[in-house]
């Protein structure tokens, strides 16, 4: 990272220290606002400011090359994100009170798939426990037209889109919609094995992404912690995690292991956290059991908190880290935690540009008879109207009470768990 732009993230982070104790001090909303447009990184940067009307209340989005800005004029949602360290702090009147349900304006984080198989192998396998059933047979990629197309009816509070890849090299457009990204404000990211990544892409996603995770399988732990290497000696990327599946099978589990051991040992160079992903019984895995013990969800935590090892859970483990973490007492934590967003926050749009809630729904009869096709909008007034308040999304992020996991106030999976 240049002198330069360690002196604009030492701003940011003076900002976002301020954004914090004022809400912290439970200051009005119209004091937070204000924050927006006159915290000290944009007193010399006017931000440009978009403005929705939905459902008859006003939005308004702030975009500077540092941060977005999103609040609703008449009720409590706001939703800051720094586009230099990637911190989001999405709050209603104060950071003390409960979350806003939802963004009515649109989903803030996409997950965007661009290409189906053309996986490269790993060890000459296909993963093992891929749920997207992909292989090296030959790609099908979305068009840069398509993907185009699909981020133009965005509304603007869209800050970060996760290229759902097969290999990094699979789609010839991937560096080409990255930077595509960057140029209308939003952050991309993207999850891979590090089994086709050259130095062109290397480069190519330091200089795009805002972060970049590696997955870690167990035949081989070695490609994952040279990637992460790789990034880290690029020297620009902030985050750059692993990603790693959570599930009860004797093999994985002891591979979690033997992973937390070589962190601990600091034999994963440049490594920030380590993210678990709740294994879920779709695809490849279909035949394993998804439940996870809170025991083992408890040993995990304790390691990482012993060891000062950064973590993450899906959210999809929401409830149930919320949980062990209440009963750990730490419960100085669980303000950070965040359940299910799909729909809320978030939204999962397959290579053909059919929406779904999330990747592990896209299968299921519900919404495969939806056929929710984002390819069809007009334009962004059309993707709000039609596909983000589709009465079948509206169904879904307005769960029954069966559905609540009253204690902890979130979302409990329709599907799984
Ligand atoms: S996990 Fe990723 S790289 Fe592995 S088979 Fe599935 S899509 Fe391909
Ligand atoms: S709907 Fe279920 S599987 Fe999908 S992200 Fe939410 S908790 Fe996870």
């Amino acid at each position: 990272m240049s002198k330069e732009e360690r002196s604009k993230m030492k701003k940011v982070d003076e900002v976002l220290e301020d954004f914090i104790r004022r809400c912290n001090n439970e200051e009005s909303v119209k004091s937070v606002v204000s924050f927006s447009a006159y915290c000290s990184i944009t007193k010399h940067i006017k931000p440009r400011e978009t403005v929705y009307e939905v459902n008859g209340n006003k939005w308004h989005v702030f975009d500077t090359p540092f941060y977005k800005y999103t609040y609703c004029e008449n009720h409590s949602y706001h939703c800051f994100f720094s586009k230099v360290t990637g911190f989001t702090c999405r709050i209603s009147d104060n950071i003390n009170s409960k979350d806003p349900a939802y963004c009515e304006l649109g989903p803030e984080i996409l997950d965007l798939v661009i290409s189906v198989n053309g996986c490269p192998t790993v060890g000459g396998k296909n993963c093992r426990f891929c749920y997207k059933n992909n292989t090296n047979k030959p790609a099908t990629n979305m068009s840069f037209e398509t993907f185009k197309k699909i981020v133009d009816t965005m509304p603007k509070c869209l800050y970060s889109i996760a290229f759902g890849i097969t290999g990094v090299q699979t789609n010839p457009d991937f560096p080409k919609m990255m930077a595509y990204c960057r140029k209308n404000d939003i952050i991309p990211n993207y999850t891979l094995s590090g089994a086709d990544l050259d130095e062109d892409m290397l480069r190519e996603s330091c200089r795009l992404c805002g972060a970049v995770a590696v997955s870690c399988y167990s035949d081989n732990k070695e490609l994952c912690y040279n990637t992460i290497k790789r990034f880290h000696d690029c020297n620009n990327l902030m985050h750059i995690n692993m990603h790693i599946v959570l599930s009860e099978e004797e093999e994985q589990l002891k591979h979690i292991w033997n992973v937390l051991k070589d962190i601990k040992e600091g034999k994963v160079v440049g490594l920030r956290n380590i993210v678990f992903l709740r294994i879920k019984p779709v695809g490849r895995a279909s035949k394993l059991n998804c439940k996870i013990h809170l025991d083992t969800y408890e040993e995990i935590l304790t390691y990482c908190f012993e060891n000062h090892i950064g973590f993450g859970f899906d959210s999809c483990s929401a409830p149930d880290v919320a949980k062990v973490l209440k009963d750990m007492n730490h419960e100085e934590i669980l303000k950070y935690i965040e359940p299910c967003e799909s729909t809320r926050t978030s939204f999962y749009i397959n290579c053909h540009g059919i929406a779904s809630p999330c990747s592990f729904c896209e299968h299921i009869k519900e919404w495969v008879d939806a056929n929710v096709d984002v390819t069809k909008c007009i334009d962004c007034n059309d993707f709000i109207k039609n596909i983000w308040h589709n009465p079948v999304f509206d169904k879904f992020r307005f769960p029954c009470e069966n559905n609540q996991d009253k204690e902890l106030e979130c979302f409990k999976c329709y599907y799984y768990f």
